[in-house]
Order: structure tokens, then sequence, then C-alpha cells
């Protein structure tokens, strides 16, 4: 899956996913990608989050409704991101998971459960892309 939000120069926030990679491939099957909140979401006023893992557990949350919630409420994107991570693990300590958290202010974090998960930044005032790694945070399951 590739996950991933813009914020344009006007301040506009979109994100968007692709959904089904090969591990979960079956015929008919819809994903987490169509399922607004799920795999992603984003509002102008607050900003967007995306996810990837297996959807079939993550879609049951709407993780990335709740990390953009959590914002909209005053958390900060890495608190938002655990807290949405550890809501999904205290039910599925098995799930293999990852959300990114961006905020209007272009602040960003990553939150990740069963692997290590990166990401990559680039705005314009930098010379070349940044990859982030996150590493479970087991301390909050
Ligand atoms: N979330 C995707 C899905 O369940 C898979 C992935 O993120 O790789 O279809």
């Amino acid at each position: 899956t590739i996950s991933m939000a813009v914020i344009d120069k006007m301040g506009r926030i979109a994100v968007g996913t692709s959904t089904n990679g090969a591990t979960f491939k079956i015929p008919g099957r819809v994903g987490d990608g169509p399922i607004a909140g799920s795999s992603a979401y984003a509002d102008s006023e607050v900003g967007a989050c995306g996810a990837t893992g297996d959807g079939d557990i993550m879609m049951r949350f709407l993780p990335c409704y709740q990390v953009v919630e959590s914002m909209r409420l005053g958390m900060e994107p890495k608190l938002a991101a655990q807290d949405a991570i550890t809501r999904i693990a205290r039910k599925y300590p098995d799930f293999v998971g990852a959300i990114f958290a961006l905020n209007k202010n272009g602040v960003h974090a990553g939150a990740c459960h069963g692997w290590t998960f990166q990401y990559s930044v680039r705005s314009p005032d930098m010379a070349d892309v940044a990859v982030y790694t996150v590493v479970p945070d087991t301390s909050s399951t």
C-alpha cells in the first residue's frame, strides 16, 4: 500500500491510498482503502492520516478518522498516531500495521505495531526527500 498526504500552497490538505496489497489479495476483496477514515482521511482544518497494514483489522477502527479527530481536539500527531495504533493493538495484539499523522502546520509523525515502518517527507524548503523510521512502541499496549 502507498498512502500519501499533501498540503498545497493554499493550505488545502488531501490524502490518498491504495489497497489490496499482495498479502491480502483475494478475489472480490474491497479492502480498507475505499473506506473513508480507515486507511486515509484528511480535513484541511486539521490535517491528514494515512495507513498501511492488515486492512481487514484496521477497517474496524477507522484509525485515520480517529487520528484526525484526535488532532482536532489538540493532540500532537505523534500521540494521535500512537493512540490509534494502541486502540487496535489492545484488541488484536498480533496485528501488523502503521499510520502516519500530519497536521496542518506540517508537523508529522508515525506509529506502528508488529513491524518497523518507514515514511518519507518532502517540503519545498527541503533539498531532498527525508525518510523516517518508526519502531513499535511496546510500552503502550
Ligand atoms: N491495507 C492494505 C490492505 O489491507 C494492505 C497494505 O497496507 O499493504 O489491503
